[in-house]
């Protein structure tokens, strides 16, 4: 499907308010993205383009992707992601092009947020192929297409992410580019608390310990706490399914579904 635009494409529901814990994240995008658009004439009047480029960057799971789909949520924009290290092998030469095709889309769908996730893969540092003429090239096009070279931005809000931000390329962070550089940092206390909240809070629930639950699982990403939370919640349906009726989730499954769920982000 040659015609295809690289990548998927999302009307997101998503808000900020399903993200647990981040805290200062948040109210640097409220500050970047968010407050300008709700107040364009005066916005305006310090910037010509709404929008402009923000990287993520943190260990795996702890909610980059997810962010990035609660913004698009916020601004009632189109949601497009892109995962750059699984797309480089498959546009061989033709990286350039897509890219451009990509960023085309997104402005035709503006309000758009354009979520390129491994960003670090076009950088070329970790390949072997470092340096290389056609890496070159193709960070050349990306930084043109932030820039905005002969075509409108407005309206369009280029977020990437990565797991490794010393191998992103310098020249993307440069100003007007991704000059804003945000850490999504694993979650503490407080933020532990509100994600088993927000993931425990859709389902029948008792007698749930909530500080201990926070206590032991220190080192845990948003993602692992999510995985907890499915867990138990898989263990409580099949006791309830035997025994034909809707059984709570309650410390018992939380306890065993802690044997079987870990940590995922080791030393980071
Ligand atoms: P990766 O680097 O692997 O792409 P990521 O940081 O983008 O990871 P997400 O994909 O956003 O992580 O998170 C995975 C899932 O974990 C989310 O879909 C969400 O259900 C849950 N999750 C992660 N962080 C949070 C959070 N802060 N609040 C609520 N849920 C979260």
């Amino acid at each position: 499907d040659d015609d295809s635009v690289p990548g998927l494409v999302t009307q997101e529901a998503l808000k900020l308010s399903d993200v647990g814990g981040l805290d200062a994240v948040k109210k640097r995008i409220y500050e970047t993205y968010l407050d300008p658009i709700a107040h364009p004439e005066i916005a305006k009047a310090f910037k010509p383009q709404l929008g402009g480029g923000l990287l993520l960057y943190g260990p795996p799971g702890c909610g980059k992707t997810y962010l990035a789909r609660a913004i698009a949520g916020e601004l009632g924009a189109s949601f497009i992601s892109v995962t750059l290290a699984d797309v480089l092998s498959k546009w061989l030469g033709e990286s350039e092009g897509n890219i451009h095709k990509t960023f085309e889309e997104a402005r035709q769908k503006a309000p758009a947020v354009l979520f390129l996730d491994e960003i670090d893969a076009v950088g070329g540092k970790r390949s072997n192929s470092g340096g290389s003429q056609s890496f070159r090239n193709l960070v050349n096009q990306l930084l043109m297409e932030m820039d905005g070279i002969g075509s409108d931005n407005d309206g369009l809000f280029v977020l990437a992410a990565t797991n490794m931000p010393w191998d992103v390329d310098p020249a993307l962070l440069r100003p007007g580019r991704f000059d804003r550089v945000v850490l999504v940092s694993p979650p503490d206390e407080p933020a532990r608390e509100t994600i088993l909240k927000l993931h425990l809070g859709k389902r029948p629930v008792e007698g749930i310990e909530i500080t201990k639950l926070v206590k032991v699982t220190e080192g845990f990403s948003g993602a692992d706490l999510k995985h907890l939370c499915d867990t138990a919640a898989d263990k409580a349906l099949a006791a309830s399914i035997k025994r034909g009726e809707v059984m709570p989730i309650t410390m018992r499954e939380l306890n065993e579904a802690l044997k079987e769920v870990k940590s995922s982000i080791g030393p980071w």
